[in-house]
């Protein structure tokens, strides 16, 4: 199923969250129509495609209403049962395939992926037994025990220091199969957007730098102002080797730590777009979501070009209860008023602790300007100061 399919046709995705509702957006920009495969009714992104089909992941009659819509699929959401987008693909054009999402979803099978491709990894060992939790080298504690699959924004995970400790967190999980990482001393926090073509060819977003707190991203700055060049070139080689590792066909996000001996680790790969990619429907000339369509419908990839240093702060439903339990909608003309400001919400109905309800984009025709902004922005809004 190669060829390019044009603007007039629809594309589908499996997942109505905000990934899906920004990719539903960069499609009907091009000319597309949109189906979003999600049972939430409020779905960020069943709100704006043209067809919102209510059903489960694993749901036949779903599926194939979904393959009848549309002329090709994608996902938006990292954990769509790999079987799903097997049964879409015996119909339709799926990408990324079943194949790697399945690597993806599974941080045991993604840290093979890793070594087999020569990208080093943080030490790690597998627990899927109690028996197991005994043996554990002792070289890998302190660490953070992470259920191997279904985590996201710091859920599923744990840090623990002793060997008590990992029995406690490792029960606590639910005593699922998880991956037991050495906790590696950080500087920095990066992560490279790839985008490859069912041709092979390849293209990428400028290196992201990231900052988490509590587990969740919570500012990306591009270009990543504390990470020497080659370093940066050899996280965006490391990504495009994994790709063609993956003989991947759609957008691929690759987190890497940078040690504090300046070397080079990756974390976790995302079969889709990704929160520290957001920046770049602002900030560059094609976005990760532009690169989403033109990899699904088989367009020529041209190489993005940031046109404006930036700042991302994302929005979490927090900023809604700084002043008590009954939610106050933050600021928003106060932050409009700021120059070169972005503003995203994602259209859900509810404000929650932790919860990701949009992300602003301060661009700038420098990164000092961008950053300066980005606090004024922080500060109206009560974000950290970073
Ligand atoms: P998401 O999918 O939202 O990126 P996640 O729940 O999959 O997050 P990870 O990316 O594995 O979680 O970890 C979240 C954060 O925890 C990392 O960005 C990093 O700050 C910290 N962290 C994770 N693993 C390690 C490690 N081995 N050593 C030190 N810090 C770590
Ligand atoms: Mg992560």
């Amino acid at each position: 199923m190669s060829g390019f399919i044009a603007p007039g046709a629809t594309l589908g995705v499996m997942g109505g969250g905000q990934l899906g509702r920004m990719f539903v957006h960069a499609a009907q920009q091009m000319g597309y129509t949109a189906a979003v495969l999600d049972a939430d009714a409020g779905s960020p992104a069943g709100g704006v495609a043209q067809h919102h089909i209510q059903a489960a992941y694993l749901d036949d009659q779903g599926l194939a209403q979904l393959a009848q819509h549309s002329a090709a699929i994608t996902t938006e959401f990292e954990n769509v049962p790999a079987p799903a987008l097997r049964t879409l693909a015996a119909h339709r054009r799926v990408a990324p395939g079943a194949d790697p999402v399945a690597i993806c979803q599974d941080r045991a099978a993604e840290k093979a992926c890793f070594a087999r491709s020569g990208v080093p990894c943080a030490p790690h060992v597998l627990i899927d037994s109690a028996d197991g939790l005994a043996t554990v080298d002792a070289a890998l504690l302190p660490g953070i025990l992470k259920t191997a699959r279904m985590g996201y924004d710091g859920k599923g995970q744990a840090r623990v220091s002793t060997r008590d400790e990992l029995r406690t967190a490792w029960q606590a999980l639910g005593g699922v199969t998880c991956v037991l990482e050495q906790r590696l001393p950080l500087a920095r926090e990066i992560s490279v957007v790839v985008a490859r073509g069912a041709d092979g060819q390849a293209v990428h977003l400028p290196v992201q730098q990231n900052l988490h707190r509590e587990g969740i991203l919570a500012v990306t700055r591009v270009p990543a102002p504390d990470v020497a060049a080659e370093l940066q070139h050899a996280a965006v080689q490391a990504a495009l080797r994994l790709a063609e590792a993956l003989d991947y066909v759609g957008v691929l996000c690759v987190e890497f730590f940078v040690l504090q001996d300046g070397s080079l680790v990756a974390n976790e790969m995302a079969p889709r777009p990704h929160n520290s990619g957001h920046h770049s429907i602002d900030s560059c000339d094609v976005s990760q979501f532009d690169l989403q369509v033109r990899t699904l419908t088989g367009a020529p990839l041209v190489a993005p070009r940031q046109h404006s240093p930036c700042v991302m702060l994302n929005l979490l439903g927090d900023l809604w209860f700084r002043h008590g339990k009954q939610p106050v909608e933050p600021d928003w003309a106060a932050v409009l008023a700021l120059p070169g400001a972005h503003l995203h919400l994602y259209g859900k109905a509810e404000a929650r602790p932790g919860r990701k309800m949009g992300h602003l984009t301060v661009t700038a025709p420098s990164a000092d300007a961008a950053r300066i902004i980005a606090l004024q922005a922080a500060q109206v809004l009560g974000i950290e100061a970073f």
